[in-house]
């Protein structure tokens, strides 16, 4: 999650463009990459995608490595099963949505806010982001016919090839783990298999690219070093997106596997903390790794709220003070508050050309072995002319017209995350096991 609270490219509950649902073609995905030459005869997309490319793109196996969207499964609001829309609710994934845009899955989120660093505090993070588990593993559970749980890379070509959609588990921010690395074996029982150590603030673990308080450790603390070698051990992906770039060097230094950054942009188009430098970049591919581009329109680009939007904004913070201070009923508070300011005074937001631009320079630099899509999806991504999954088609579109192959472009949706955790698993050294109970 990319901070829906906290930052200035907020969720809008409204969309700009206006744009309908896609087609209804709804074909089945699977690990194939149908040949164009193949394609059936389909509707063009409603988003403005030919027949041709939503054809091939529906062939191919979609994933998006950061889907936030189990924060809103404890809400009654929200129903997995049901279409619902950015336009109405802000929400950007559900089932029917997955169908249209083609999305067959990625990893699902465990986010924990950062808060305090004291006993109390961990403890109610730990059990917080367990029940977020839980959650995540019994939407698998109840909606069964239709998506599964996956803990490997063949267990996703399998799932993707049967018509249901993916469910890896992934956790950002690992604050809850406490000063006790060792839970990290409770979590990959249950499914985890990718671990970021940081978010927004320097924790026990790191400093994050976001805390203006300024270097805490200079990179992992040796608790940090601890996590990363504790992930290698159990086969989980290292992912150091929302980690200070001293930090991802160390990640790749020390971690046995190569690292992803499940949902960043690049600081040749916007410089902006939460970006990576060119350097890094190449860091990061050299070492085998793989950039997701990020599509959080406040990462994208240096987006200017309108001064009624900054004046209610300084109001509201006046008011509520410092997050990281604030109880769970204070939190939530908050919360209701900041949608509602948000729904009055709507944040500026980027663009799907602007996302665009971020995707074709990180693939120009590092290549197609390197780059993937992490959207943050229901965590503040989303961008005009991109509002919600529907609209992933669109990306396939313009990797064509960029001269990207079809073998490039798979490798871009799901190839190169898939060889980073058949290498995660390969290099794997513990013997525990993830009990399959749920089909
Ligand atoms: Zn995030």
């Amino acid at each position: 999650m990319s901070l829906r609270l906290f930052s200035a490219g907020l969720l809008a509950g409204v969309c700009l463009t206006g744009l309908a649902a896609c087609n209804d073609y709804a074909g089945e995905s699977g690990s194939q990459i149908m040949p164009r030459a193949e394609a059936q005869e389909v509707p063009a997309s409603g988003v403005g995608v030919s027949s041709d490319v939503v054809k091939l793109h529906q062939g191919m196996l979609v994933m998006d490595t950061h889907l936030d969207t189990p924060a809103y499964f404890h809400s009654s609001d929200y129903n997995f099963s049901k279409r619902q829309s950015f336009e109405e609710d802000g929400t950007h994934v559900d089932l029917p949505r997955m169908k249209e845009g083609g999305l067959d899955g990625g990893f699902w989120v465990i986010f924990t806010p950062q808060g305090p660093l004291d006993e109390a505090s961990y403890h109610a993070a730990r059990n917080s982001a367990l029940m977020r588990q839980t959650a995540i593993r019994e939407m698998a559970a109840k909606y069964s016919d239709d998506v599964e749980l996956a803990f490997t890379a063949d267990d996703a070509e399998r799932i993707a090839g049967e018509g249901k959609r993916v469910v890896f588990q992934s956790m950002e921010n690992s604050y809850p783990l406490g000063t006790d690395v060792s839970l990290l074996e409770t979590f990959y029982i249950g499914g985890l298999r990718m671990v970021g150590p940081v978010h927004f603030r320097d924790n026990q673990f790191a400093d994050s690219a976001t805390d203006v308080s300024g270097e805490k450790f200079g990179g992992l603390s040796p608790l940090g070093e601890e996590l990363v070698k504790k992930a290698n051990e159990l086969g989980m992906i290292l992912d150091g997106s929302h980690a200070a770039d001293a930090t991802v060097y160390d990640m790749i230094e020390l971690s046995e596997t190569p690292i992803i950054l499940s949902h960043t942009g690049v600081d040749g188009i916007y410089d902006h903390y939460r970006n990576i430098p060119d350097e890094l970049l190449m860091a990061v591919a050299d070492s085998g790794g793989v950039i997701q581009i990020n599509a959080y329109g406040g990462y994208l680009e240096a987006l200017e709220p309108t001064p009624e939007r900054t004046e209610a904004l300084e109001e509201l913070n006046a008011q509520y003070g410092d997050p990281i201070n604030m109880d769970e009923d204070a939190m939530n508070a908050y919360r209701e508050a900041r949608e509602a300011l948000d729904a009055e005074f709507p944040p500026p937001r980027s663009t799907f050309e602007k996302f665009m631009e971020h995707l074709l320079y990180a693939l120009d630099k590092v290549g197609p072995d390197h780059v993937g899509m992490g959207a943050d999806w229901d965590g503040g991504g989303g961008v005009d002319g991109m509002s919600d999954i529907t609209f992933l088609p669109k990306v396939t579109a313009a990797l064509l017209d960029a001269g990207y192959s079809e073998e490039d472009i798979a490798k871009i949706w799901s190839g190169n995350m898939l060889r980073l955790m058949r290498q995660a698993e390969e290099a794997r050294t513990s013997e525990l096991s993830s009990p399959d109970v749920l089909n």
